[in-house]
């Protein structure tokens, strides 16, 4: 993997494709700067060699031209705080002054460009937007791992022009070592939770997990599809009826496979999906009509205790239930603490995908598993098995 520590930035320009899609509020201050932060260590190591950087990066979504409430020049002020330099600005990401701009910058300066889905090419992964942007550096970075699975000309297409000349940032270079430890080098028993609303969303996952894992644990809303897949009696709760056979397909693989899968035994069931719905629990596959499963039950937490605390690599996505509700967030707070103890005791783990993240986060937990992935659809990607565009446009 090439990343920035394998080179001197002396006298170089870095192009660096930065995420710094942030929310904005309406004085256009950045209300989480989270993203940004992220950054400082990639952009202090190219102005600490002597280098200087220009960085670009897309902001909401605007319709192809450009949008006064999209404009990255709002971030201009926090940037200025962060670095400790005044950065300067190019109002259009190609032409000219871009250019010219580019062109006169000192060591330790950095320029920021503005949005670049101003231009439709961006997404449209233009070749000749492409190479226009690749004027502008001498040395390509990327270190927007959220846009990643996305073959746009800044992220992907780029690369192109830069042979020999590009690679990953810290916050690229991370996310990848993370995952794919996981991934490709994972110390058994390697144990994936995998929840969350939906089996269709999770799919692909689980099926390429199959390969990879002696247990795999599922829960949250699409453990029913599952249970009724087996014959079990869901009453109201989510399911998606086409995907039954998929589900049956699904444990007969993991059955061929030598994997163990876990399947809850009990659920946390309520009249209505509400904090003051009347509460029960029953054997998930008895579940009387009226009545929704919206959590897992205690006899499967204690199950799944065993599996995960067994565990020296685990992978964690998607909650076990409705955990934004107080009622049914035990089963998924049960969980974040399992893999906290499982990590204290030497298991790797790894936490990805937005909702488990802001079950850890709730949990305060952040800091007790061994790694918090921030790309949420590049990352569910990469769990499915595809070969990311932006990874993939460095590597080749
Ligand atoms: P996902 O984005 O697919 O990971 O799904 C996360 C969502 O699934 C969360 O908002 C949960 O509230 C929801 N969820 C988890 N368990 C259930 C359940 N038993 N019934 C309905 N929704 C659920």
């Amino acid at each position: 993997m090439k990343t920035i520590d394998d080179i001197s930035f002396a006298g170089k320009r870095a192009l660096i494709r930065v995420d710094y899609n942030v929310p904005l509020n309406e004085k256009y201050e950045v209300t989480d700067t989270t993203r940004i932060d992220a950054t400082l260590a990639t952009v202090n190591k190219i102005l600490k060699d002597g280098g200087s950087a220009i960085l670009m990066s897309h902001l909401g979504r605007p319709k192809g031209g450009p949008e006064e409430k999209y404009s990255l020049k709002h971030l201009l002020p926090y940037l200025n705080e962060l670095f400790g330099t005044e950065v300067k600005f190019a109002v259009d990401c190609i032409g000219e002054s871009a250019v010219t701009l580019a062109a006169g910058l000192k060591p330790g300066e950095i320029l920021l460009l503005e949005n670049l889905r101003f231009y439709k090419e961006e997404e449209k992964g233009d070749v000749g937007f492409a190479e226009k942007l690749s004027k502008l550096g001498d040395i390509y970075v990327n270190d927007a791992f959220g846009t990643a699975h996305r073959a746009h000309a800044s992220t992907a297409v780029i690369a192109q022009f830069f042979p020999g000349r590009k690679m990953f940032g810290y916050i690229m270079g991370n996310e990848i070592r993370n995952i794919s430890k996981v991934m490709n080098y994972p110390r058994k028993p390697f144990t994936a939770i995998i929840g969350g609303a939906k089996v269709s969303g999770k799919i692909q996952i689980i099926r390429n997990l199959l390969d990879k894992v002696d247990n795999l644990v599922i829960g949250g809303g699409m453990m029913f599809t599952f249970i009724k897949a087996m014959g079990g009696k869901i009453g109201n709760s989510l399911v998606e009826d086409d995907f039954l056979q998929l589900a049956r397909d699904t444990m007969e693989e993991a059955r061929k496979k030598g994997v163990n899968l876990l399947i809850p035994v009990d659920a946390v069931i309520a009249d209505s999906f509400s904090n003051e719905a009347q509460k029960d629990v029953t054997a998930a596959g008895e579940i009387p009509d009226g009545w929704l499963g919206l959590d897992i039950g205690s006899r499967t937490i204690a199950q799944f205790r065993d599996i995960i605390l067994g565990s020296k690599t685990i992978l964690w996505n998607g909650p076990m239930g409705v955990f934004e509700i107080p009622s049914f967030e035990t089963g998924t707070r049960e969980i974040a603490l399992m893999v906290a103890e499982a990590t204290q005791n030497g298991a790797f783990s790894l936490i990805g995908g937005g909702d488990s993240v802001a079950a850890i986060n709730k949990y305060k937990l952040e800091s007790k598993v061994s790694y918090v992935s921030t790309g949420g659809g590049a990352m569910l990607e990469y769990l499915e098995g595809i070969e990311l565009p932006g990874i993939e446009a460095i590597n080749r």
